[in-house]
Formats: C-alpha cells, sequence, structure tokens
C-alpha cells in the first residue's frame, strides 16, 4: 500500500484571489504547496486590459512575502476588448491566458459576453499567437434548467464558437458533467480543469445534506453546481485516468461567511487549504495514486508550454486524521475552508496542518 507520494510541486490552473484584505488573507493557503495558479480575472471592476494585469499583478505580488510562487495572469474578455492589448500582453508575457464568462454565469460576470459574434477578432487574434481560451462553460439562459446548463453550453456555443476559429486552443474550465468529461477529453486543441470539491460532492451533498446533518449546505454551492452522482463518477473517472487533457483546477473562490449564510448567498468553494489532502484521497480511493503527479503538476503545465516545477512536495499517509480548520481568518472577514465531510489520512510536508 502506497503510504507516501513525492511529486513535483503542483499548478493551480484555476484559482481566485480577490483583492485587497481578502487578497492577503487567502494567498498563503496556495502559496504553502502550489507553486503557480491562473487568477482568475472576474474583480470589480475585472481585469479587462494588460494594464489592469499588470496593476493586479502588482498587488499581488508584494502579499507573497518571499513565497516561491508565480502568479500568471488572465484577462477578463469583453465585447469591447482590443485584439492588439491582449497580442501585446502575450507577447511581452503578462498574461497567460483570456477568460470568457458568458454575462451573468457566475460571481462578477456582469461585463461578460453576451453576443459572441463581437469577440470573433479577438478569438482569431488569440489562435494566431497562441493564446489559450479559459471558457466558463455554462449558458445563462433562464429558460434553461440549471443543472442542464454545461451540456447545453457545449452544443450551441463552444463546439460552434471552436468551428469557427477550429486553430484556438481552449480550456473548458471546472467541467462538471460526464458530456464535459466525453467532449474535452476527445478534442484536439482542449483541455479541461477539474476541481477538488466536484470530485468529492454530488448534489445530494449539497441539497440533502448527510445523515447526521440533514439540510442545505451553503458551503457546498458553488457555480457551476455539483451535480448528480453519475457525473461525479465521470468526474473521477477522467481526473485519475491519465489523460493529460485533463489537469486541476480548484477554483478556490473564497468568500466570507457573511457572503455565504445570507438569503442571496454567493457560489464559491474555499478549498486551497486542503486540496492536495483531499486529492491523495480521491487518487488512493481510485486505485491511482501514481496519477495525482501528472493531474496537479505535469499535465497543465504541459498545455499551457511550460516547464513542470523543480521543487517537489510529499504526502504521506498518516494513522490518525489531518485536521483542517474550519475556516481562516482574514481581513475581510472569516472564510470558510471545504469541509468534505470524511476523515482524510494524507498529510502533505513541509505541513501544512496538524495532526490527530
Ligand atoms: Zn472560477
Amino acid at each position: 500500500m502506497t503510504r507516501a507520494l513525492t511529486m513535483r510541486r503542483p499548478d493551480d490552473w484555476h484559482l481566485h484571489l480577490r483583492d485587497g484584505a481578502m487578497l492577503n488573507g487567502v494567498l498563503p493557503e496556495t502559496t504553502r504547496h502550489f507553486a503557480r495558479a491562473l487568477i482568475m480575472p472576474n474583480l470589480v471592476p475585472p481585469v479587462v486590459t494588460m494594464a489592469d494585469a499588470l496593476a493586479y499583478r502588482d498587488r499581488i505580488n508584494p502579499a507573497l512575502e518571499g513565497a516561491d510562487f508565480k502568479a500568471l495572469m488572465t484577462l477578463y474578455l469583453t465585447e469591447d476588448t482590443d485584439p492588439e492589448d491582449v497580442a501585446r500582453a502575450c507577447r511581452e508575457n503578462v498574461i497567460t491566458a483570456v477568460k470568457l464568462y458568458p454575462a451573468g454565469a457566475t460571481t462578477h460576470s456582469g461585463s461578460g459576453v453576451r453576443d459572441f459574434d463581437r469577440i470573433l477578432g479577438v478569438l482569431e487574434q488569440m489562435a494566431d499567437i497562441g493564446c489559450p481560451l479559459c471558457v466558463h462553460g455554462e449558458v445563462t439562459d433562464r429558460q434553461v434548467d440549471i443543472f442542464d446548463r454545461e451540456k447545453v453550453f457545449i452544443e450551441t456555443v463552444l463546439d460552434p464558437l471552436r468551428r469557427r476559429v477550429p486553430g484556438l486552443r481552449v480550456v473548458m474550465e471546472h467541467i462538471t458533467t460526464r458530456e464535459g468529461v466525453e467532449y474535452a477529453g476527445a478534442q484536439d486543441n482542449m483541455g479541461a480543469t477539474i476541481t477538488t470539491h466536484h470530485l468529492i460532492l454530488n448534489r445530494n451533498d449539497l441539497l440533502g445534506g448527510n445523515t447526521d446533518m440533514i439540510g442545505l449546505r451553503p458551503h457546498y454551492y458553488c457555480l457551476p453546481v455539483v451535480k448528480r452522482e453519475e457525473h461525479r463518477r465521470a468526474l473521477r473517472a477522467a481526473a485519475t485516468g491519465g489523460n493529460p487533457r485533463f489537469f486541476l483546477g480548484t477554483d478556490s473562490a473564497p468568500h466570507t461567511d457573511a457572503g455565504k449564510l445570507c438569503a442571496c448567498g454567493c457560489a464559491g468553494i474555499f478549498s486551497a487549504t486542503n486540496t492536495m489532502n483531499l486529492l491523495a484521497h480521491v487518487f488512493e480511493e481510485e486505485g491511482a495514486p501514481e496519477k495525482l503527479e501528472g493531474f496537479c503538476s505535469r499535465h497543465g503545465a504541459a498545455f499551457y508550454g511550460l516547464p513542470v516545477n523543480e521543487a517537489t512536495i510529499t504526502l504521506r499517509k498518516q494513522d490518525t486524521p489531518v485536521r483542517f480548520p474550519a475556516r481562516i481568518e482574514t481581513g475581510a472577514g472569516p472564510v470558510t475552508v471545504f469541509d468534505p465531510g470524511l476523515d482524510v489520512f494524507w498529510a502533505v510536508e513541509p505541513a501544512a496542518c496538524s495532526a490527530g
């Protein structure tokens, strides 16, 4: 039985850091284990130009306090995005990708795209220079059931768009369905990120609780919303199956408890603190601990054309469950850490959390 896993330091290909006091509070939770992360641009106002990305990077870097970590920046695609600005930001290595949010799909997506014809020029430019497009893959049509929005997005938006700009490299972010796995897993020029929590939760966990705690679990609410068990099974098979198109993007998304626990609670699960512990548990459960390094440390870097990290981390299985903090304090307020609702015995060295 595997008791220790040593692997190259992982990367998080989908991370929300926010800004200001929240940024300062959550950043150490990621830099403790991760060497790089692709930083999402959905601030208020969003990061839409190269100048915005430089300014945001300049707010992140001082907060690193000497941590060995690189923030990889993205731009928020709008209908007014200037193709030349994107090209320059890519050329000068300011950004690693551009993020597409359909308007209204998730937290702070109000500036997103409504008319996809209006972004074709930018997408063609990106295809020419090899800049990847990261896509929040859900339609926002209120007529479409929230559990079907990813599947409908693939059929009505993503596949037609990719046919119009065939050279474009696309990452389907945080896939949540069997249809997402089947589509992204078989296409050229495509990758897909999978979150930690979508490998652990199904919609019963969100809406039904468990025998100890029956009721709605607001800290399990995220977008795209967690789906049926058959979809969770498909995501697990994809993540642990070794296909290099699939890699980790935690979508760790901090909201204060006040923002989560109210009449219109925010969507987002904060998993930066314990993601690596939980993934070791999941991969062991699936009988594929040796596939963890590919998913966390190799496939994403290969997709983005970056070298794997030199340094390593070690995950070690202990006899007593690892205890994670229930919440972290940030200057913006307390943020609840993802509680998977199960005992996890995998600790990360250097230890992130105390044992026993
Ligand atoms: Zn996200």
